[in-house]
């Protein structure tokens, strides 16, 4: 992605409504064709960091560049930007080829190429032949589906996506994801996109710019997010994951001891590790394996097994440490024999698997 032209620029971006502060200093670069996804927790400032972007909110202090030129004060109409929300209202009097067709007609562009473009747009979004039908005849999807066909028939640089998918049943929604995804590579319109739903995120997004308190945490790649997570926050925000906390025993090339429970755990360091030093080292719970038996394995801790949960095809066992810190596995049920409460377990893990992070969970504005 870093070869391709950057189209949006924030730079510095605060905002603040009343007393309180709801962006803190927000600096990204968007590239050209790139679909972003703002992810966090409810209130940590997706919606206001799309708002001003769109123009329909002015920041405190900072600046929102487009192709290098600064439209922090430009009106969300001059601007080569447009919305789609959860849920976007179209014209209930109006049927779908007019609803399509109505930011061309405002411009005053003539019939003919309205009338080419909407054919377009409906063929893009595979409602060719529903011209005639009025909103209140389509499905949810389907409604969805003209209101990206409204955003996108103004050809816009970039396209904001406030939760579209939100309010559409979850196949639905798997379906409409595979679609827009289409539909953003096939245009190379930038998507800038917030969802709460994780995997949508990481199904969708060329670079995820996970949020906290009106800060970016992180902005990666998914799978960087997933395997490479800075923080604990980072890491805990997006699947199942362990975060066992030691301490720095030795640091020397590369590899960091961490003291677990009375086990010396041979881990990937990172450079801002000094010895001596409290760490978590995240595991993901589909990386932590169990064994009855010893196992040769560098990283490797022993416990008592509390409880196991069967789900079908897989399992979530958890695992207390001698110092009482409980770990979560889960593995396939395939040929597995029943994990029994109370007995002893091995948890072991690749030590690629295991990534020590900042300890960021109790942190405030
Ligand atoms: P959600 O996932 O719940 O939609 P969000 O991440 O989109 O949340 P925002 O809607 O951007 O969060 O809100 C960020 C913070 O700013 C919140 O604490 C919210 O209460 C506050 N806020 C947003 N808009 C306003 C407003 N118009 N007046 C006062 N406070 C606001």
């Amino acid at each position: 992605m870093a070869e391709r032209p950057v189209l949006l620029s924030l730079r510095g971006l605060h905002k603040s409504f009343d007393t309180q502060e709801a962006l803190n200093g927000l600096d990204l670069d968007v590239y050209q064709g790139e679909f972003l996804t703002l992810l966090g927790p409810s209130g940590c400032g997706k919606t206001t960091t799309l708002r001003i972007i769109a123009g329909l909110e002015q920041p405190t202090s900072g600046r929102v560049l487009l192709d290098g030129q600064d439209i922090t004060a430009l009106a969300p109409e001059k601007r080569a930007v447009n919305t789609v929300f959860q849920n976007y209202a179209l014209f209930p009097h109006m049927n779908v080829a007019r609803n399509v067709a109505y930011g061309l007609r405002m411009r005053g562009a003539p019939k003919s190429e309205i009338s080419a473009r909407v054919d377009e747009m409906l063929e893009l979004v595979q409602l060719t032949g529903y011209e005639k039908r009025m909103p209140g005849q389509l499905s949810g999807g389907q409604r969805q589906r003209v209101a990206i066909a409204r955003s996108l028939i103004l050809s816009p640089r970039l396209l904001l996506l406030d939760e579209p998918l939100g309010a559409l049943d979850l196949q639905l929604r798997r379906q409409m994801q595979q679609e827009l995804k289409r539909m953003q590579q096939k245009l190379g319109i930038t998507f800038i996109y917030i969802t709460h739903d994780q995997e949508e995120a990481m199904s969708m997004s060329d670079r995820i710019a996970l949020m906290r308190l009106g800060r970016f945490v992180q902005i990666d790649a998914p799978r960087d997010l997933y395997e490479r997570p800075q923080t604990a926050f980072a890491a805990s925000f997006i699947g199942e994951t362990n975060l066992i906390s030691g301490r720095a025993e030795a640091v020397k090339e590369g590899e960091v001891l961490l003291q677990v429970a009375g086990f010396s755990l041979p881990c990937v360091s990172r450079d801002w590790i000094v010895p001596g030093e409290a760490l978590l080292l995240c595991v993901r719970a589909e990386r932590l394996h169990l064994s009855h038996e010893p196992v040769p394995a560098p990283c490797r801790v022993a416990g008592e097994i509390v409880e196991s949960h069967y789900a079908g095809g897989e399992r979530t066992t958890v695992v207390r440490l001698p110092d009482g810190q409980v770990l979560r596995a889960r593995h396939t049920t395939e040929g597995e024999s029943e994990p029994l409460p109370g007995s002893r377990v091995y948890c072991w893990w690749h030590p690629d698997s295991g990534v020590l992070v900042r300890d960021d969970r109790e942190e405030t504005p």
